[in-house]
């Protein structure tokens, strides 16, 4: 479930409860309110199917190009993300602990190779980068970095999509 989808489709305007259909038959109850969106779908654990109930808190953070971008907080780890997995509880791409198909997996192995190193240079100096331009970097730089950054996210999303499409009739 991808929050740029659901910002694109008025799917984070405050509502009353309403249900996600894919094209694979799957569908989730889903409410979303300003802080947060609650998910309810039922799912085929190894030892029958459960229903599962989540609150996925909301956050956003403002860009340097005018408005805010949304973002899930993973319910596990807490880190920012924009897709959450539903394979079993609902949790970000780490957490969720998805194996990559073998061929992008090298693809994928690069993608966040270059990230690290983005992120390393993002942070300026900083334990971990807060989506805010360090104090030195200039601002050409820092957009130019920050573009990298969601386009590397971006590129590893779409090769996930790939591999968890294949796995939609699960749900
Ligand atoms: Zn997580």
């Amino acid at each position: 479930l991808d929050v740029r989808w659901l910002a694109k489709n008025g799917g984070l305007t405050p509502n009353a409860d309403c249900t996600l259909r894919w094209a694979s038959g799957a569908s989730i109850g889903y409410g979303v309110d300003s802080h947060s969106v609650t998910l309810s779908y039922s799912y085929p654990f190894s030892d029958g199917r459960r229903g599962i109930e989540q609150r996925i808190e909301l956050d956003r953070t403002r860009c340097n190009y005018g408005g805010a971008r949304p973002w899930f907080r993973c319910p596990r780890c807490w880190r920012r993300v924009a897709i959450i997995y539903l394979y079993g509880w609902p949790s970000c791409r780490a957490c969720a602990r998805l194996v990559y198909p073998s061929q992008s997996e090298d693809e994928c192995g690069r993608s966040w190779r270059r990230t690290r190193k983005l992120e390393d240079r993002l942070s300026g100096g900083a334990s971990q980068w807060n989506w805010r331009r360090p104090r030195k970097m200039r601002r050409k730089t820092f957009e130019r970095l920050v573009k990298a950054y969601l386009r590397e996210e971006d590129l590893r999303d779409d090769l996930l999509a790939v591999f968890a499409a294949r796995y939609m009739h699960l749900l």
